[in-house]
């Protein structure tokens, strides 16, 4: 049974159990039902889901296994980790993380103000602060304003310019001052596809010699003291561990050659996010090469290394890993609304008394395949269908005929792939799955909700929430309600997903995006006038789960406002425009008026319904 690569990607975060996917965890609830009961109470459309309990094994994680490398080289440094704010800051998920982190004191990473200010509201006491990215004068001064709070904060400079400022501001203000880190810029490189933030022509670091220069400025200024950490960044979904050990060897060497020269207080190496995620549900495009742990020993047993070779204290360890801590905590739940070829039945067939032949023949391979000849008659079938798109281009048989083959070739592909199971797929059965693939149309917005495959083609795991343990039999691609063509996940000939041949009229079908945690959100796009889905917490607890703080989805009113419509304009317009209709009567237009202000109040996604 296809188990859609939940060995590859779940982390054992989610099983198949009667056929449902269910979370592993406590009673093991099946993700269907908590949709079935949001559903019912009215929130229709695409649904978002949180697991709690997620975001902290993943901070569990990354805690216990430098801990565990810790004790094993027995290494002296400490180890911290911030949040950095930019992977998703729905107040769902980080309110969530917070409270999760405050045993760890795990911190926050800002990088920007909006950010930074979010981080000082709501940051643990104590934990750390880490602040990157280009800087003004102003989010500077929030930087002290932070520290005079009493944050445990760390600007991290990028040019000289911010360095320059931050003398500055530091005259002018109180006495506390933030910690100041300085950015390096590294020769070691990232690899993958966000492998944009390392390397010497990045957009971001200091060169050696501008870090020459800044240890000046700090010591000529009277802030050397404040100095106390370095801080690098390869970039984002770090798929092979070798450019990170590269990278640590280098900042190593950085970090100790600073100290000689005066350095006293840097105490701290920050190694930036980048740990992977595995988003890949097929053996074959399997991405990341390395494991947390493996991570973890590699980061220590560098450092201490270079400590030892040069004889100095083994740095403090900062990461400020972003995707791994958030992706699976987010599931998407979206409806399935149609399968486009769903009116290919027998009963539509409408053969007449006397067909082209070419029809007569697709009738007898759909009645005669057998699995001794399915392969055969799907090939010869889809000859029919050419020719018969020929003639009907050329005018020799008309559009009943058209409809006939079409329903036939459809007939006849379903019943081999079902005959021939999932054993037999021949590169060869494989195209002619493309050929007969199933286009799914799913109540939701690919550019609102995984901005990701849009932009960078970066997939997500796609599992059907039921009939688990019914074979899928149709090769699928997914269509979202945009109306821009770029809203497909099309289909894959090396990596096909497979769908069941549901009758949505009949049954509900509904389709989970899996990992979508991390970024995802609010690089989501409201192509369309799509917004993010009503979201919802859940709670696992010993009788199964509880279904907290449900966040609708705005309506479209207030996605107008968003746009800077005046929106008491629009309804009077509305208003007024209704009033002056010649086409109905007062009662009428008094009940239209009340239909449009319910749909005014909605949110713009599909109202799909039950069945
Ligand atoms: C984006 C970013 C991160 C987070 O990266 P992930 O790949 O999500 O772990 C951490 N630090 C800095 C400086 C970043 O720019």
């Amino acid at each position: 049974m296809n188990n859609y690569g939940l060995d590859i990607w779940a982390n054992d975060n989610f099983i198949i159990k009667n056929g449902k996917i269910c979370v592993n965890a406590n009673k093991k609830p099946a993700i269907i039902d908590m949709v079935k009961e949001l559903r019912a109470d009215g929130y229709k459309g695409p649904l978002l889901l949180r697991f709690p309990h997620l975001i902290q094994k993943q901070i569990e994680k990354i805690y216990e296994s430098f801990a565990k490398a810790k004790k094993e080289f027995n290494y002296k440094g400490k180890f911290n980790a911030v949040y950095p704010l930019k992977v998703n800051q729905y107040p769902g998920f980080v309110k969530n993380l917070v409270k999760l982190g405050k045993a760890y004191n795990y911190g926050l990473e800002a990088g920007s103000k909006a950010e930074l200010l979010l981080a000082m509201a709501y940051n643990n006491e104590n934990a750390p602060i880490t602040v990157n990215g280009f800087k003004d004068r102003e989010l500077i001064n929030i930087g002290f304003i932070a520290r005079e709070m009493g944050h445990n904060i760390t600007l991290t400079i990028e040019g000289l310019n911010e360095l320059e400022a931050i003398i500055d501001i530091a005259k002018q203000r109180f006495k506390p001052k933030p910690n100041i880190g300085l950015r390096v810029r590294l020769h070691s490189v990232g690899s993958g596809i966000w492998a944009k933030s390392g390397g010497i022509n990045s957009k971001f670091g200091l060169t050696s010699t501008e870090l020459i220069e800044a240890m000046c400025l700090l010591k000529k200024n009277k802030l050397l003291d404040q100095f106390t950490m370095i801080h690098f960044h390869i970039g984002s979904q770090i798929t092979e561990i070798q450019p990170l050990k590269k990278a640590l060897n280098e900042a190593g060497n950085i970090y100790t050659e600073l100290r000689k020269m005066g350095a006293k207080n840097l105490r701290a190496i920050n190694l930036g996010g980048g740990l992977a995620v595995e988003y890949s549900q097929f053996k074959n495009e399997k991405k990341r090469n390395y494991t947390l742990s493996e991570y973890a020993n590699d980061v220590l047993f560098i450092l201490k290394n270079i400590a030892e070779q040069k004889k100095d204290l083994e740095p403090d360890v900062f990461i400020e890993s972003g995707r791994f801590v958030a992706a699976n905590h987010a599931v998407l739940v979206a409806p399935v609304l149609e399968l486009f070829s769903q009116e290919y039945t027998e009963e539509k067939l409408n053969l007449k008394d006397k067909n082209p032949k070419l029809i007569d023949e697709l009738y007898d391979l759909y009645k005669s395949i057998k699995p001794m000849n399915a392969l055969e008659y799907l090939h010869d079938s889809l000859d029919c269908m050419e020719s018969i798109l020929t003639l009907f281009d050329l005018g020799y048989v008309d559009l009943h005929d058209r409809s006939n083959a079409e329903i036939l070739v459809h007939l006849i592909a379903k019943k081999a792939i079902l005959i021939l199971g999932k054993e037999e797929y021949s590169a060869d059965l494989l195209a002619l799955q493309e050929e007969v693939q199933e286009r799914y149309l799913v109540n939701f917005s690919i550019f609102q909700s995984m901005p990701d495959f849009w932009g960078l083609a970066q997939n997500f795991p796609i599992v059907p929430l039921h009939k688990l343990d019914e074979e899928p039999t149709r090769s699928a691609s997914i269509w979202d309600i945009t109306c821009d063509s770029d809203g497909e996940i099309s289909y894959s000939k090396d990596n096909p997903l497979f769908l069941h041949d549901v009758d949505v009229e009949k049954e509900n079908y509904f389709l989970g995006f899996f990992l979508v945690g991390a970024y995802q959100e609010v690089l989501g796009m409201r192509h369309n006038l799509f917004i993010h889905p009503t979201e919802a917490t859940i709670k696992l607890n010993d009788k199964g789960y509880e279904i907290k703080s449900i966040i609708e989805a705005q309506s479209i009113l207030d996605t107008l406002e968003d746009l800077d419509y005046d929106i008491h304009s629009i309804k009077d317009i509305l208003n007024e425009r209704i009033a002056n209709s010649k086409l109905v009567n007062e009662s009428q237009k008094k009940q239209i008026l009340g239909e449009l202000y319910l749909f005014l109040n909605d949110n713009g996604y599909l109202r799909s319904v039950d069945i």
